[in-house]
């Protein structure tokens, strides 16, 4: 799955679009500490190679199994899970992950803590009601909250995926929902924004996109 044969990145280009995303969030009013998360999935681990490279610290994948078979290119990085995760899977990707973005239910916050105590973790949010997307709604991510404080975890802030239609203004209500319940909540990283709306993220006060097509070109199809 990992590296499929044909799809590669060009290390000079990821440079280039990196500094176009950097440039992106200064214009949205972002400074330096914003992190770009640079996400990897679909593509082979020169992609991954290429981030680094380019100074991006922090990678972003989906899925269990194509994570594992990288993993050895992500060394040295920092891994955040950002696809949706089953309880099963957590065995395999726990000691390559150091952030869990979609915690979303405490039966998979127990898992992690039981697997991989210690773990950096954020609580996906639902803004968009979409299925398939995941995220805890935001009427109760208290008592989940709550919970996961109570687990031996790093809980570290809130992560939400904005709607699929509608185009960037569409995530908006839901960015700015997120960012005010983690000040409510005490919580300092806030994971929102994608290639497409980072802007809007950036102005409701984003700490970290996610980016995947920005940075590396339109993904291999999944097969
Ligand atoms: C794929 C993915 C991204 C990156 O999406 P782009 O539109 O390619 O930037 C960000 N966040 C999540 C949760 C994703 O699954």
């Amino acid at each position: 799955m990992a590296g499929r044969p044909g799809v590669t990145v060009d290390p000079a280009l990821v440079r280039v679009a990196v500094a176009d995303v950097r440039r992106r969030i200064s214009e949205a009013g972002g400074d330096d500490s914003v992190v770009i998360l640079a996400v990897t999935k679909g593509f082979g681990p020169d992609a991954i190679e290429a981030a680094l490279a380019a100074g991006c610290s922090a990678i972003g994948e989906n899925y269990a199994q194509e994570l594992v078979a990288k993993r050895d290119a992500a060394a040295g990085a920092e891994v955040h899970f950002i696809g949706q995760l089953q309880t099963n899977k957590v065995r395999q990707v726990a000691g390559v992950v150091q952030v869990y973005e979609t915690v979303d239910r405490e039966r998979l916050a127990a898992e992690i803590a039981k697997r991989d105590p210690g773990a950096g973790v954020l609580v996906q949010v639902d803004t968009s009601g979409e299925p398939g997307k995941g995220g805890c709604p935001i009427g109760e991510l208290d008592p989940l909250v709550e919970a996961i404080r109570s687990l031996d975890l790093d809980l570290r802030g809130l992560m939400t995926v904005g709607p699929t239609d509608g185009g960037p203004e569409a995530a908006r209500a839901g960015f700015r929902a997120v960012r005010a319940a983690a000040d409510r909540l005490g919580l300092s990283v806030v994971s929102m924004g994608m290639s497409d709306d980072l802007e809007v993220a950036v102005q409701e006060g984003s700490t970290e996109v996610r980016v995947g097509s920005a940075l590396f070109g339109a993904r291999p199809v999944r097969t």
